[in-house]
């Protein structure tokens, strides 16, 4: 079987802290499980650009899409690049190049004492969001006039197309069908932004109706989703919205979870098998932190997870995922998690508890511990397979069909 080539790019700040981490631990899995991938590292960043004036070279933009399944990015920005050049061409680059409209964020609480609201545990927080990844007020249209004068006027166009609106709402509807969710919400502000969010308003509608009465589409305004998430963020499970909100929403949804150091997500383009994905943690390149040795791994671990479920290997998502549980359960973690662990010796503790994993499978007794202790839920709902979404048939409105059970809790 030929390997799968995964892209490494630590990139600035605590980025290259976390994807070591991310790379040792997709060597641990290579040598245990036999995975047929290869890794490839690239030396892209800040620092490289403040050497030699190099962003994203077109030359490797098209060996990725060529010849990579996945690229594992760390984190971009840095104070010495203010204007983030380097960022922004190999962010863009990838985003937009690969056309990866889809940028999904799982937003699940791994242990109870990780959820900051009270009376509430980690089966409340189990949620994804579906962020349009492309287009909106990411786009970089707009300017600036009369700059530096008391009569300056800066403006940002927020882009919103047909295409790009209906496929990632198709994607949310995709998931929730191949998850067994029940119900997809849609977060915009049409009460204010009356054209681009009622053409948001407008697809989501007829899209709902394609897929009902199985899964129900609810819309929802992007402030009352934040009111909500705090309130009860156990009625979610997909919500699909914008580049900026999805952006917004989703550092909320962190904090439900712990916060950025845990929080992992997955730049894919829906509908086509083969083409590159890429997975990077939520967090930023946090240069408040950078260099100290005390950034959580476990975003990255994580995402490692998401990564190797897109290539077809859920169970190993499952094993990391159950192992960072573990960890958080029993404080073998960094500090923002309630730990006392540098992001080293946390990330190896996480390794050695999937060896554990592995011996105990070998010896036939290892199946309790893929699930994580805390929110029980069957294999077909923990398998994160954006593989399966595929643009849908249009389709008729069945007649007499019975809503889907509510996914086990
Ligand atoms: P961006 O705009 O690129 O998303 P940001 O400025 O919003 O970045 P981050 O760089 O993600 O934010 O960091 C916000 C704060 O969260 C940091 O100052 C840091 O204290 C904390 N943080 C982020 N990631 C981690 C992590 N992996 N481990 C511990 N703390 C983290």
């Amino acid at each position: 079987m030929k390997a799968a080539k995964i892209a490494l790019i630590g990139g600035d700040g605590i980025g290259p802290e976390v994807v070591r981490e991310g790379k040792l631990l997709l060597e641990l899995l290579r040598e245990e499980r036999n995975l047929p991938i290869e890794l490839w590292e690239l030396d892209l960043g800040a620092e490289r650009y403040l050497r030699d004036g190099t962003t994203f070279p077109p030359e490797v933009r098209v060996a990725i899409q060529r010849e990579c399944a996945a690229v594992l990015l760390g984190a971009l920005g840095d104070p010495r690049v203010p204007g983030m050049e380097h960022a922004r061409d190999i962010i863009f680059g990838m985003r937009q190049g690969y056309d990866l409209f889809a940028n999904v964020r799982p937003c699940r609480a791994l242990s109870d004492r990780l959820v900051p609201l009270k009376g509430r545990a980690a089966r409340d927080v189990d949620f994804v969001v579906f962020r349009e990844n492309t287009e909106g007020i990411y786009v970089g249209m707009g300017g600036q006039f009369k700059r530096g004068t008391p009569d300056e006027v800066a403006i940002n166009e927020d882009v919103n197309t047909r295409k790009g609106v209906e496929r990632i709402i198709r994607a949310a509807f995709e998931y929730a069908r191949a998850h067994g969710h029940d119900t997809v919400h849609m977060a915009d502000k049409s009460n204010a932004m009356r054209h681009a969010h009622e053409l948001w308003l407008r697809v989501f509608d007829q899209v709902s109706r394609e897929y009902a009465p199985g899964i129900k589409g609810k819309h929802v305004y992007v402030d009352a989703l934040c009111l909500y998430l705090i309130q009860d963020p156990s009625q979610f499970r997909v919500i699909v919205t914008n580049n900026l909100f999805g952006d917004i929403v989703t550092d909320l949804g962190a904090a439900l979870q712990g916060g950025l150091g845990m929080a992992a997500s997955a730049n894919v383009h829906g509908s086509e098998r083969g083409r590159v994905a890429m997975f990077e943690p939520v967090h930023g390149s946090a240069p408040d932190i950078a260099g100290k040795g005390v950034a959580n791994p476990f975003a990255c671990l994580l995402t490692v997870g998401l990564l190797l479920a897109h290539l077809g290997y859920p169970e190993e998502e499952r094993i990391i995922e159950a192992a960072v549980a573990r960890a958080i359960d029993g404080q073998q973690c960094t500090r923002d998690v309630g730990g006392a662990l540098g992001t080293q010796a946390a990330a190896a503790w996480v390794r050695e508890e999937i060896r554990r994993t592995f011996r105990a499978l070998r010896l036939g007794h290892g199946r309790e511990r893929l699930a994580p202790r805390c929110a029980p839920l069957s294999d077909s709902e923990r398998c994160w397979s954006p593989r399966r979404w595929r643009p849908p048939r249009p389709r008729r409105p069945r007649k007499n069909r019975s809503p889907s059970p509510s996914p086990p809790r």
